[in-house]
């Protein structure tokens, strides 16, 4: 039987996940596998990188995942590293959101956008009376069964009111998404609000209910909900990349076009030399996939030219504990973007994670948007560097300058989903299967977060498994 030939393109966790599984396949079928993984940049991983540095492990990008989404967690099982997991230090129970240069707890039971008790949030300094009296109406507002797709930021202030979502739930969604509320869509991004809406009729019922239902839940083998890897998040790309016969993956191999050949086989285009596959998969952002295959016909250019993707940036800072006078108690904070500031929330590294930073030192890492990437651009590092840390010095009492920095920069990384994004995504996907060979996986679909990552890798692997199993054998 002749190898099929699939080439993966991007070896970030979306193509190195597909890679794992398309080897995972070809071994329980036994059917033989040409597999090349081309990658643009000097290493793998994709936005995953870890780095050592005077004695901290700093995170680049992600610095942990989700598990009640199960891909990423069955994946590192399946790998056996299940023993490197780490969860958050549980001797802290708190983050905070900044408040004119103050951090105040997030209220207790509040969940990106609703929350689960009200008494917290009838205390909390972060809203006024009004806020409160406006939030604690939510279980007599109109209920909205319009399936019509609305944006996260209409959803929160038609539920909560304004306040809180200028307070506490913009700042919270914009430090998990890199995105404008306003501008992100409720069914893509966040349905199970939509789904409480409508099961309960009010999200404080709902989230109330889910609060005593996880509760009385017998525990059994039980992550928290954010988990890392001991050694930092790139230790499960290099996981994964071991796995791969070395042949297989082509660093600085930037993939420049990719045509169908008259067999409906595809001609691949690379900065080096082509590169002949049955399937491909397109594991990149969107915007990416693009200036690939947006020649073949104006609908995939448009529909590719629908998902768009921000710029982000992290400062990891290291700092002697005595030059700290804020007590680091909680995780870290976000900032409203009422507040303008560079900074969109800043985790306390080393009090989140053990093993981040050395005894008497800490770990801090700030979230930086678009608006810090385009000041990069005109300002240059070290103004931008001494900008962020001028903020967070009243912020943190700040008594000394870090020992250590590092500044990371993602440009058009984070895809984001404006309203209506399902339905884009699903004809996408329609019209990917029309395409002989065609797989789409990466951040731009289902969803940004690493298990979601995994799961469009591992899918794509699947269908082309699925696909081709029947094909008559050369
Ligand atoms: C700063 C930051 C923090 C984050 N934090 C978290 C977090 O804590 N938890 C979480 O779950 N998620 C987090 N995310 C989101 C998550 O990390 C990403 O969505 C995910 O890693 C994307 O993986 P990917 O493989 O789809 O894309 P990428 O990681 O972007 O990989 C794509 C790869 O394709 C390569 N490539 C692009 N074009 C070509 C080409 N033409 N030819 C060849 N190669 C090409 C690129 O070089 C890159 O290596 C974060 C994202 C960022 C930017």
């Amino acid at each position: 039987m002749n190898p099929l030939r699939i080439t993966i393109i991007g070896a970030g966790i979306s193509g190195l996940a597909a890679a794992n599984r398309l080897l995972e396949l070809s071994q329980e079928k036994n059917i033989p596998l040409d597999l090349n993984i081309l990658e643009a940049g000097k290493k793998a991983g994709g936005t995953l990188s870890t780095i050592e540095k005077d004695g901290f492990l700093m995170e680049e990008g992600p610095d942990c995942f989700i598990t009640d989404k199960p891909a990423a967690l069955n994946l590192v099982k399946r790998l056996e590293m299940e023993w490197q997991l780490m969860r958050t230090n549980s001797d802290l129970k708190q983050s905070f959101i900044l408040k004119g240069n103050k951090l105040y707890p997030i209220p207790e039971g509040f969940y990106l956008l609703a929350p689960s008790r009200l008494m917290p949030l009838m205390t909390t300094p972060l809203l006024s009376i009004w806020g409160k009296l406006r939030a604690a109406f939510e279980p007599f507002i109109k209920v909205r069964r319009d399936p019509q797709d609305e944006s996260v930021g209409a959803f929160v202030k038609r539920r909560l009111g304004k306040e809180v979502f200028e307070n506490l739930a913009q700042p919270l969604i914009g430090g998990v998404y890199n995105a404008d509320p306003d501008d992100l869509s409720l069914n893509a991004a966040m349905p199970r609000f939509k789904e409480m809406e409508v099961k309960y009729g009010s999200l404080l019922k709902a989230m109330a209910a889910r609060r005593l239902n996880t509760q009385s839940q017998v525990s059994g083998a039980r992550y928290s909900l954010f988990v890392t890897l001991q050694k930092g998040m790139q230790t499960l790309t290099d996981a994964l990349v071991c796995k791969i016969p070395s042949q297989s993956l082509r660093l600085q191999t930037s993939v420049t076009n990719l045509k169908q050949n008259e067999d409906k086989t595809w001609n691949v285009e690379t900065t080096s030399q082509p590169y002949q596959a049955d399937a491909v998969i397109l594991a990149i952002q969107p915007a990416k996939m693009r200036t690939l295959i947006g020649h073949l016909d104006t609908e995939w250019k448009k529909l590719l030219s629908g998902i768009p993707a921000h710029d982000s940036a992290t400062l990891n800072l290291g700092f002697r504990r005595s030059d700290i006078g804020h007590a680091l108690d909680g995780f870290g904070f976000v900032v409203p973007a009422k507040e303008k500031k560079l900074i969109l929330g800043c985790t306390f590294s080393s009090q989140k994670f053990y093993g981040r930073a050395p005894h008497d030192f800490v770990l801090l890492r700030a979230f930086l948007g678009a608006e810090t990437t385009a000041l990069l651009k005109t300002e240059g590092e070290e103004m931008v560097i001494q900008k962020v840390i001028a903020e967070l010095t009243p912020i943190l009492n700040l008594k000394g300058s870090p020992i250590v920095h590092h500044l990371a920069v993602y440009n058009s990384a984070m895809s984001y989903f404006p309203p209506g994004h399902l339905s884009q995504c699903s004809r996408l996907e329609d019209k990917a299967s029309e395409q002989k060979g065609l797989y789409l996986a990466g951040n731009g679909l289902k969803g940004v977060g690493i298990p979601d990552c995994v799961a469009a890798g591992e899918t794509a692997a699947e269908k082309i498994f699925k696909d081709f199993n029947s094909r008559p054998s050369a």
